[in-house]
């Protein structure tokens, strides 16, 4: 039997700046051509922030709206927003985005991620033995979640859902129960490293503890991602496991690889992927893995 294609998911700027690898894109054309690049690697799913010229943090709902056009004008891929992740306040700000973005059929997200719990994001200076910041904490109450799911569902958006450790899956567990997640749930398994401790290691063994407390008695995808860490440990796991990837150098520069392009590190996992023997979803198939619907294009996509 065939093993299960294989989803990379392609995380190509989070909040990241330039000072470690300078590829990191910002702009809505720069995160487009990424997007481009990455689709040609192997990737089926992008996940971006928007960020303004200087790189700091857009909270823009046009700058949303102008990166998803232009990715879906050039792309097939899966379009898969953020909510700003910690650094917008309020449910309805964080999600304003994705309704405006509901309204133009050719700027939809198919996806956008929620993260199903709270955590503290403070780093911690081992060489100097001191915590950089005291009081950074990532707070998403069930209230919050069960918001923003329903928000999504309402616009046609799928949520993505973003776990920093193994109780966030007990919380995944629930809210699948409760129907305000649906299956296939779309699981995504967050490692740390750079001091942020609040996540686990990504060594073969936390990556193992997360992996077996993934629910069983429901219908999951599920993919590794490391914030400030080399996914390695856990991608390979997930290669063998049935698993996806979500990598890119919005999460890590990848020294160890000479600080690559998005599309060099696509490329990079592709070929791992392959030669453990799975073989890559296209945007097409991940869509029917994830329960998503064909994409209705409104726009013919131009050459690129
Ligand atoms: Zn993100």
């Amino acid at each position: 039997m065939s093993k299960k294609k294989f989803i990379i998911l392609a995380r190509v700027n989070e909040y990241k700046m330039r000072d470690l690898n300078p590829h990191i894109p910002f702009t809505p054309e720069e995160i487009a051509r990424d997007a481009v690049e990455c689709e040609k690697a192997g990737a089926a799913i992008i996940h971006f922030h928007a960020r303004q010229p200087d790189g700091a943090p857009s909270y823009e709902p046009e700058v949303y709206l102008d990166i998803a056009r232009r990715i879906r004008e050039r792309t097939d891929l899966i379009i898969d927003s953020t909510l700003g992740q910690n650094t917008i306040k309020g449910d309805e700000a964080r999600s304003a985005h994705i309704v405006r973005m509901g309204e133009d059929p050719n700027a939809r997200a198919d996806m956008a991620a929620i993260d199903v719990g709270s955590t503290n994001l403070d780093v911690y200076d081992a060489a100097n033995k001191r915590f950089e910041t005291t009081e950074h904490t990532y707070v998403n109450t069930v209230k919050t979640t069960m918001f923003l799911a329903e928000r999504m569902h309402a616009n046609g958006v799928r949520p993505h859902l973003s776990c920093w450790g193994i109780p966030f899956l007990r919380q995944v567990d629930a809210l699948l129960d409760m129907g305000v997640f649906r299956e296939p749930g779309f699981v995504q398994l967050c490692f740390s490293g750079g001091g942020i401790v609040g996540g686990h290691r990504c060594t073969t063994d936390d990556a193992l503890a997360y992996i077996r407390a993934l629910p069983t008695s429901k219908k999951i995808e599920w993919t590794v991602n490391g914030k400030e860490c080399n996914l390695l440990p856990a991608a390979t796991l997930a290669m063998e496991l049935g698993g996806h990837v979500s990598i890119g150098i919005g999460d890590y520069e990848y020294a160890e690889l000479g600080y690559p392009t998005n599309g060099e590190i696509v490329a990079y996992f592709a070929k791992l992927a392959r030669a453990y023997g799975r073989e890559l979803a296209t945007p097409a198939e991940a869509r029917a893995m994830l329960g998503l619907p064909p994409l209705d294009r409104a726009i013919t996509r131009v050459a690129s």
